[in-house]
């Protein structure tokens, strides 16, 4: 299995390069972040529990993420070739018991990809999504920096945990969509070749 964490700052566009990383090795993409938004706009009980922290830019918690990655691995293990965690880990505890999870079911992370993108860069990318797409934890500044500084202090050391276990590749998320793409699909195809 091929098993991949899309990681960086709000706006780094994992979002983006994941629909086309998963077509090309045949994944399945789980973005922690879409599937709490259609909760959210279905009105479900853990969809109402989320709604007051994203609408502030905070961190949903751990436990109601963790259940939604923990079912979704159940549900899709046997139909895909692996997955693309979007947005999944984002605090220390989780990536814990994802690994705990990920063990009992004997497969693993195979590696997780940094997309590293520049401060102004991200604010102006995530300000053109919000008036784009109508997210509105994108059209606030207060929010957009919050959710930037929550990553910088609580998501961003994760780095350090997959690094110690010899599974982290950063890259460059600066330039355009296809440019990262090639960039990203370069560090799976080393990894595939090994
Ligand atoms: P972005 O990366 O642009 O902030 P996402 O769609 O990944 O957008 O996440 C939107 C919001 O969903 C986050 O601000 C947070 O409130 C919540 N969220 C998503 N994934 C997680 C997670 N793994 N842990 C806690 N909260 C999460």
């Amino acid at each position: 299995m091929l098993n991949i964490v899309l990681f960086g700052p709000p706006g780094a566009g994992k979002g983006t390069q994941s629909q086309i990383v998963m077509n090309r090795y045949n994944l399945m993409h789980l973005s922690t972040g879409d599937i709490l938004r259609n909760a959210m706009d279905r009105k479900t009980p853990r969809g109402i529990q989320a709604k007051k922290y994203m609408s502030r830019g905070e961190l949903v918690p751990d436990e109601l993420v963790i259940g939604i990655i923990g079912r979704r691995l159940d549900e899709y293990l046997n139909k895909t070739n692996g997955f693309i965690f979007d947005g999944f880990p984002r605090t220390t505890l989780q990536a814990k018991e994802f690994d705990i999870i990920l063990a009992q079911k004997q497969i693993s992370i195979t590696l997780m990809i940094e997309l590293e993108v520049d401060h102004d860069e991200l604010i102006s990318r995530l300000m053109k999504r919000g008036q784009l797409c109508g997210r509105s934890d994108d059209q606030d500044i207060d929010v957009i920096n919050n959710r930037i500084n929550i990553y910088n202090q609580s998501t961003r050391p994760l780095m350090e945990y997959y690094k110690a276990q010899g599974k982290y590749v950063g890259i460059n998320g600066m330039g355009d969509v296809d440019e990262i793409y090639q960039r990203i699909c370069s560090v799976i195809d080393k990894e595939i070749q090994k």
